[in-house]
């Protein structure tokens, strides 16, 4: 396209267009004509954008961007750089942290997907306290880009998908919103929490732990990640905001290997270890086998297939000796499971002959 017209002097240009109404990215091409900003979709249809109504804000990896003020989670990247007439054209440049002073930090939060580039400065300073206040929706969508929602290597039986959603609902919070545990064909010892209210169980867990107490503080520690909003802070703070967002728009993929070995601040570990031990509390099981899986980490590690867990978190004798504390001799503690249901869930990966393990780690 040659954009005619006074001052529409130069050629198009690629860019990527995200609407603000979904989390699609739209390969379109811009150019100028006078006052004008054109695009021209993948349709072939043209939009007008007044120059005007466009802010720069700033380069990065992606490129120019531009933002409409107008209209949330509107932007354009330019991959190439903006040509220059154009730049000339475009109201100066946006500085960080403007919209924040104008919109008052609980509105910016909120507004977190749509300014996401403006915030980019504050972030990757501050992700401790901007990390619990993107909202659970947009974490979800992040988390759904991410690392996708793994469901054919999800292991499922009607007896151990039960059993699952009993020791869930024994050892989360009541009446919050729900947070989906799945059990994932992987040969590792692991668990972990994902973006948007997500546990993972890896198969290999199982393998090594004996007893449901035990997986019922290995999870109730994860979804204390959950329920605390650690997660985001945790991603923020690894792999960067621009990666993050990047994996909303599928540019970046993050394997769920990054994701699950995220690692969490030695305080939000100790948070997550109060949060399992109160629930664990609350339900009536006993913290001990938690403490003796710790035990036993902590004589084992870092050899072989302990390794993935612990490697990011806290020393293992220490959470040994917590949790075997907590135990309250003077009470009467009931099995997470019965024993019918822990055969159910831990063998649900091996009776499942339709989940194909995940092999890209
Ligand atoms: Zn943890």
């Amino acid at each position: 396209m040659s954009a005619g017209g006074d001052g529409g002097d130069e050629q198009a240009v690629p860019a990527i267009l995200f609407d603000g109404r979904s989390a699609r990215r739209h390969e379109i091409a811009i150019g100028r004509d006078a006052g004008d900003l054109l695009i021209v979709h993948e349709t072939g249809a043209i939009e007008r954008i007044a120059l005007a109504a466009l802010e720069r804000q700033g380069s990065g990896p992606w490129g120019d961007r531009l933002v409409r003020p107008d209209q949330p989670g509107w932007r354009l990247d330019i991959p190439g750089g903006l040509p220059t007439a154009l730049a000339a054209a475009l109201p100066a440049p946006h500085r960080y942290g403007r919209w924040i002073d104008r919109m008052g930090l609980g509105r910016a939060a909120v507004a977190f997907a749509a300014i996401s580039a403006a915030l980019v400065g504050v972030v990757l300073t501050a992700p401790q306290w901007l990390g619990p206040l993107v909202p659970l929706p947009v974490e979800r969508r992040i988390g759904e880009a991410l690392v996708g929602d793994l469901a054919s290597a999800t292991c499922h039986t009607p007896a151990g998908d039960a059993a699952l959603a009993k020791l869930m609902a024994s050892v989360d919070l009541p009446g919050q919103a729900p947070v989906r545990a799945q059990v994932l064909k992987v040969g590792m010892i692991n668990a972990a929490a994902l973006p948007g209210n997500r546990v993972v169980l890896f198969s290999g867990l199982f393998d090594e732990m004996k007893d449901p107490d035990a997986v019922a503080g290995v999870v109730a520690h994860e979804l204390g990640h959950a329920r605390k909003r650690h997660v985001m802070q945790a991603l923020l703070r690894e792999l960067g905001l621009s990666v993050v967002l990047a994996g909303t728009s599928g540019a970046v993929p993050v394997q769920l290997a990054k994701v699950t070995g995220l690692r969490y601040s030695r305080e939000a570990e100790g948070e997550a270890d109060a949060f399992a031990r109160d629930r664990l509390s609350a339900a009536a099981i006993s913290p001990a086998a938690t403490g003796a899986f710790f035990a036993k980490a902590a004589k084992e590690e870092p050899a072989g297939p302990w390794m993935v867990m612990l490697a990011s978190h806290p020393a293992s004798a220490d959470r040994a000796k917590a949790f075997g504390g907590a135990v309250d001799r003077s009470r009467r503690y009931r099995p997470a499971l019965s024993p019918a249901e822990w055969q159910a869930l831990s063998r649900m990966c091996d009776e499942d002959k339709r989940v194909r393990p995940l092999l890209d780690f």
